[in-house]
Formats: structure tokens, C-alpha cells, sequence
């Protein structure tokens, strides 16, 4: 099956290795030495020119944002042919999906959103979970090539469930980061020593990824590489208060939550790592780790 590949960023760089293995893979990104980089480093094909992806069977996209899919689609809709699946590997807006969805099928094109999870060591590992909407004949059709970077594959419901259940449960990270950093806060300023703190949150109820996989990296041992930038969160964060509002959730928790992330973008700059948030609620409390 010939497959395309469009966005070799943090995620779709490794993703993108793990399909040439198993696919004839076509690969195209922006800035085009990324996608020669990968031809040379995974034995996929640099496409010239981001038509020559519509020449695959399947095409997979992830991008920042559902703006940038919408652009690709733009692009190569002359070429497209019926048939075809395209896989939205980006951690997209479900309304925008729906109506790209919507506008593929004019030309038979089938559409899943399959956004990811496992962050970029999932990544390199080929073992990130992915969440797929779509129709169930869709979604078996997207698991020869989703397998490929996917060790677990969720079909969560429709098309857009995908995305939808991706930006929530980020969401729900992102409030997790808030309140273990601003209670870690407190622990710091009464003398604790939050290598012997975190010890013991992780041994009993606040555990979570976030304590156990997250913070200590970069709090105790002072490392924050950017592996998920800011501004992407914050983007999730985003569209899942869009969600609640649709969904009529009274969701004071999240909104606040939202407007953190949104300052933390303006004060850090949307390249920092996502985080970097502890950063910035430190420096809110006049502190730092
Ligand atoms: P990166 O910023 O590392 O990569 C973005 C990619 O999109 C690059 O290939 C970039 O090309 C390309 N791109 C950016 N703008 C445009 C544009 N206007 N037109 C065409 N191509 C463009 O992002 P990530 O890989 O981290 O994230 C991609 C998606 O995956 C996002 O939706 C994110 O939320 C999601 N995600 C990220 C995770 C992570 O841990 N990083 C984990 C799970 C999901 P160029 O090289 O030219 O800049």
C-alpha cells in the first residue's frame, strides 16, 4: 500500500520512520530538508512537491492545528482520487474535522481523525495510543498503517470523537500540572525537600503521569527539553472549552485553567515546553524551582 506522510515535526518525524518499515512511504514537510533528512535516515521518498502525495493510497497528516490539515487538503484536492483514506493524526478541532470530513467525501475520500498520545518517546518507541473517529469500515482500513506507530488503538465513535476525547483528557493534564505544581509550591516554601515529597505523593492519592513521569525531570533534576510546545497545549486546551460550551458543561475549573495556559503562551512565548508551566506558576508566586 503506498501511503504519504505530511508533518515531520516531534511526533511525525519518529511516526513517519516507523511507516517506512512497513509502507511505501512518501514523505513531504515544510521545510523540505526535514522531509530529505528522513528519506536518507528511514528509506522513505522526499515527495518534490506536496501533490505527489496525493498520488497514495492512504494519507496521513500531523500538523499543528486543523487549519494546516484544511491547507493541505486545499492543496492536493485536484488530485485526490475516490478511494482514498485520509488519516488526521493531528490533535485537531472536532467541528473542523467534521467538515473536512464532509468535504472529502464530494470526492470519495474516506476521513478518520486518529490524534495520538505517548508524547514524543511514544513516538520514537512506535508506542503511542491512538483515538480514532470514523466509521468502523474506515477505522479497519486506518489500523494496517496506524499499527505501525500505534501499540494501542481506540475506535472512540464518529468522526471528530477522536480529537475530542484527545484535547479532554489533555485538558485534564493540563489541570493536573496547575494544582500538583501550586501544591509543590507550598511543600518548597515550608522547608520540604520535594525529592522526599514527591517520594510520597507518588506512593499515595495526588499520584498521576504528571508526578510521577513529569515533573520530577524538570523540578528536581532541572532538565526541560521541549518535547510538546506550549502553545500546542494551550491550542487543546482551547478547543475542549469550545467542547464544554457546546456540551453546556459549567466548567469554572477548566476556563481558569484555559486562561493560565493562555498568559503562560503571551509571558513564555509558544515555542517553551508545555511544562514550562510549572515555571510560569512559580514565577506567579514570585518563585522558582
Ligand atoms: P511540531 O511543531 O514539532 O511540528 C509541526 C509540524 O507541522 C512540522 O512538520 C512543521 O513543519 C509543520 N507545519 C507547521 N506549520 C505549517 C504550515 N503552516 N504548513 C505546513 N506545515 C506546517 O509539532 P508536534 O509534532 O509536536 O505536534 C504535531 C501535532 O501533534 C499537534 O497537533 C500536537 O498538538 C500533537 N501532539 C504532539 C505531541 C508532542 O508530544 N509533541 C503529543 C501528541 C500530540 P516545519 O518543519 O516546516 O516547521
Amino acid at each position: 500500500m503506498k501511503t504519504a506522510f505530511i508533518g515531520l515535526g516531534a511526533m511525525g518525524y519518529p511516526m513517519a520512520g516507523h511507516l517506512a518499515r512497513e509502507h511505501e512511504l512518501v514523505v513531504w514537510n515544510r521545510t523540505a530538508d526535514v522531509a530529505e533528512r528522513h528519506a536518507r535516515e528511514h528509506g522513505s521518498h522526499a515527495a518534490a512537491a506536496l501533490e505527489e502525495c496525493a498520488a497514495a493510497d492512504v494519507i496521513v497528516t500531523i500538523l499543528p492545528t486543523s487549519r494546516e490539515v484544511d491547507w493541505v487538503v486545499d492543496s492536493v484536492w485536484n488530485r485526490l482520487r475516490p478511494g482514498q483514506l485520509w488519516i488526521d493524526a493531528t490533535s485537531g478541532d472536532p467541528v473542523s474535522s467534521r467538515a473536512t470530513a464532509n468535504r472529502l467525501k464530494e470526492r470519495s475520500v474516506a476521513f478518520v481523525d486518529a490524534p495520538v498520545s505517548g508524547g514524543t518517546t511514544g513516538a520514537e518507541q512506535g508506542a503511542l495510543t491512538a483515538m480514532i473517529g470514523g466509521s468502523a469500515e474506515d477505522v479497519e482500513r486506518s489500523r494496517p498503517v496506524v499499527s505501525a506507530f500505534a501499540k494501542k488503538i481506540f475506535h472512540v465513535g464518529d468522526i471528530g470523537f477522536g480529537h475530542a476525547i484527545k484535547v479532554i483528557t489533555n485538558t485534564m493534564m493540563a489541570a493536573n500540572i496547575v494544582s500538583a505544581t501550586e501544591g509543590l509550591l507550598a511543600l518548597k516554601k515550608m522547608g520540604f525537600d520535594l525529592r522526599v515529597a514527591l517520594e510520597a505523593v507518588n506512593a499515595v492519592s495526588g499520584r498521576s503521569n504528571v508526578t510521577e513521569n513529569l515533573l520530577p525531570r524538570r523540578i528536581l533534576d532541572n532538565e526541560w527539553p521541549v518535547t510538546f510546545k506550549l502553545s500546542l497545549h494551550e491550542k487543546d486546551i482551547r478547543i475542549a472549552t469550545d467542547i464544554l460550551a457546546q456540551q453546556h458543561i459549567l466548567a469554572p475549573v477548566t476556563m481558569l485553567v484555559a486562561q493560565l495556559y493562555a498568559a503562560a503562551v503571551d509571558e513564555l512565548g509558544p515555542d517553551a515546553d508545555y511544562i514550562e508551566m510549572a515555571k510560569f506558576m512559580a514565577a506567579l508566586n514570585d518563585d522558582a524551582w
